[in-house]
């Protein structure tokens, strides 16, 4: 879609941009220019992802990709049509890569980006519900040197943390199909493999995560316990990497808004999970 509709100012720099948001246009933490390759295909997917040499060639990469006709439609739709408590405000409508310590010992796996959260914002969780819980507990846990995520030029900064998610497009209903995810796949199959000499550990935040990164792990050559370890929250599985160093996978119930306001989900559940990382 070619960005439409008038310029407005993001909410922390002031600085004009259309909604989607062209890439190098100066949005924050945009890594890719009008000249990082896209991928269109799976196949595109699998081979830009593989000869990714960096995390930030990789990002960059995922920023502009293309590969998923539903999911391409939905974010750039949403972000034109937008909430109308944000009607003022650009949309990024791209997808949205991981994000967070370049050298993390821990990488957290959530599922998607919200629509009118990280697909507003461009940063993972940043702009939602789902994200104030997450960062309030990274910063509590001393991950985050702040406790609120509101833009990607909020000043916010991780140590020791990464986040990522399986699907780096907003899916309608935050519901991507099979082929969604395994179209995806290969952008967090390299992703682990760039992080994996300094990883210790992997919380998956919610089911999908959690197999989307035993799958990885599978494709990744990882030894992974037989029979495959079950989601809980809570749960712990051992994964080895071929050249014996181990880390550990930990399950977290998602910090959905489904989960947090019912109760399912507390803050000292939340802080529990992430003191194991
Ligand atoms: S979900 Fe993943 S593979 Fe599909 S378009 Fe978005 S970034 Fe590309």
């Amino acid at each position: 879609m070619t960005p439409h509709g008038p310029s407005l100012p993001h909410p922390g720099t002031g600085e004009p941009f259309l909604s989607p948001v062209p890439p190098g246009a100066g949005w924050p933490a945009d890594l890719a220019t009008q000249r990082t390759p896209r991928a269109s295909t799976a196949d595109e997917v699998q081979s830009l992802a593989a000869s990714s040499r960096t995390l930030d060639q990789l990002d960059a990469r995922v920023q502009v990709c293309r590969a998923c006709p539903r999911l391409v439609t939905w974010r750039e739709q949403v972000a034109t049509t937008k909430r109308a408590s944000f009607a003022e405000q650009p949309y990024w409508g791209r997808p949205v890569p991981g994000w967070g310590d370049p050298h993390p010992h821990s990488l957290i796996v959530g599922l998607a980006p919200a629509a009118n959260g990280a697909n507003r914002t461009g940063r993972i969780f940043t702009g939602d519900r789902s994200g104030d819980w997450l960062f309030a507990a990274l910063h509590r846990a001393g991950y985050a040197n702040q406790p609120t995520s509101v833009h990607a030029a909020d000043g916010l900064a991780l140590t020791g943390v990464r986040i990522t998610a399986p699907v780096h497009c907003a899916p309608p209903d935050n519901a991507p199909t099979t082929l969604e995810k395994a179209t995806c796949a290969p952008w967090l199959d390299r992703e682990l493999t760039i992080l994996e000499p300094g990883l210790r550990s992997i919380l998956a935040l919610g089911g999908i995560g959690w197999q989307q990164v035993l799958g990885a792990a599978r494709r990744l050559g990882w030894q992974v316990p037989r029979p495959a370890p079950k989601f809980g929250h809570g749960a712990a599985a051992v994964l080895t990497m071929p050249s014996g160093r181990s880390i550990q996978l930990l399950g977290c119930y998602h910090v959905s808004q489904q989960n947090t306001f019912t109760g399912r989900l507390t803050e000292q559940m939340l802080d529990d999970v992430l003191g194991r990382l």
